[in-house]
C-alpha cells in the first residue's frame, strides 16, 4: 500500500523558481526510501509538500490513500502523521531544555502531562540521549542535536518520518549512529524518507533510492539497479 504519492507536483516559488516539474514519486507503507540529489534539486522543496507546509502549483499529494486538502484541522492530522525533521536541527530546537523541546509536540497535539512524559522518554532512550532531560539543547553537538530534534518528531508517534539530509555536517560515526537508528525504527514498522547528496552511506540503508535532479525523478529502483549501471 502506497503511504504517501506525489502525483505531477510542478511547483513553482514566488520568485518564478520551478523546483518541481512534474514529480512522481510513491512511498510504499514499511519502505526506507532515499532521495539522492545534489544540491537544489528539489529535494527539500518535495519534502515540505508531504505535510503540506507547501501546496503544490498543480498536481495532487495522497497521505494514507487520501488526497492531501489544506484545511486547518486536516493539516493538524497530516502533521501528526507525516514528521518532518529538518536539515538544521536549530530550526527546529528553541526550548530551555532537552525534555521540553520533546514534549513540545505531544503537548501541543493536546496530549496529558502524563502521556507527554512517558513519551518523552520512551523518544529519548530510542536516540539513546536518555540523561540529557535537563541539559540547553543549543549546548549539544551536531550529532546530539539531530538526535533531539528526531526525538521530538518521534514524541508525536508519526507513522511516516521524512529527514532533509540527517547525516549533513557529521562526522562518519555520527552519521552511522543516526542511519543505524532509522534502520531501526524502520525495522519496528516506520515507513521513512531520507534525503541525501551523499552516494556513499545511503545505499547500505536504504531499499530504494529516487534520484533526483533539476526538479525531476531521473531514476529509481533498489540500490543495485541505481547503481550498477
Ligand atoms: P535541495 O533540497 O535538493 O537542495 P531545494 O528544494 O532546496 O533543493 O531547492 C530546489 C530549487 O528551488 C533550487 O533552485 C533552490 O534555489 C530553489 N528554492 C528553494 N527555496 C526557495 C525559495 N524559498 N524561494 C525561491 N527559490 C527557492
Ligand atoms: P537545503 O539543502 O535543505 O535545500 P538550502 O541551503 O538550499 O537547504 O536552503 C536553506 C533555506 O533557504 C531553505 O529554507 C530554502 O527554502 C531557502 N532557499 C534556498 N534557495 C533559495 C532561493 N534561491 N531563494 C530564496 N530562498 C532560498
Amino acid at each position: 500500500m502506497k503511504i504517501i504519492e506525489a502525483k505531477d507536483i510542478v511547483y513553482k516559488y514566488p520568485d518564478g523558481t520551478k523546483a518541481l516539474d512534474n514529480i512522481n514519486f510513491a512511498v510504499e507503507k514499511g519502505d526506507m526510501v532515499a532521495l539522492l540529489g545534489p544540491n537544489g534539486a528539489g529535494k527539500s522543496t518535495l519534502f515540505l509538500h508531504f505535510n503540506g507546509i507547501l501546496e503544490p502549483s498543480s498536481g495532487e499529494i495522497d497521505v494514507d490513500g487520501e488526497k492531501l486538502n489544506y484545511k486547518k484541522k486536516s493539516l493538524l492530522r497530516v502533521r501528526q502523521f507525516v514528521g518532518i525533521v529538518f536539515q538544521n536541527p536549530d530550526d527546529q530546537l528553541f526550548a530551555p531544555t532537552v525534555e521540553e523541546d520533546v514534549a513540545f509536540g505531544p503537548l501541543n497535539i493536546g496530549l496529558t502531562q502524563e502521556e507527554t512524559k512517558k513519551r518523552v522518554k520512551d523518544s529519548l532512550r530510542k536516540v539513546g540521549m536518555e540523561g540529557f532531560e535537563k541539559k540547553p539543547p543549543h549546548h549539544l553537538s551536531g550529532g546530539q542535536k539531530k538526535r533531539i530534534a528526531i526525538a521530538g518528531i518521534l514524541a508525536m508517534d508519526p507513522k511516516v518520518m521524512i529527514l532533509d539530509e540527517p547525516t549533513s555536517g557529521l562526522d562518519p560515526k555520527g552519521a552511522s549512529k543516526i542511519l543505524k537508528l532509522l534502520y531501526e525504527l524502520n525495522a519496528e514498522g516506520m515507513t521513512i524518507i531520507i534525503s541525501t547528496h551523499d552516494v556513499d552511506l545511503v545505499p547500505i540503508y536504504a531499499k530504494n533510492i529516487h534520484v533526483i535532479k533539476d526538479g525531476k525523478i531521473i531514476k529509481k529502483g533498489s540500490p543495485h539497479e541505481v547503481f550498477d549501471d
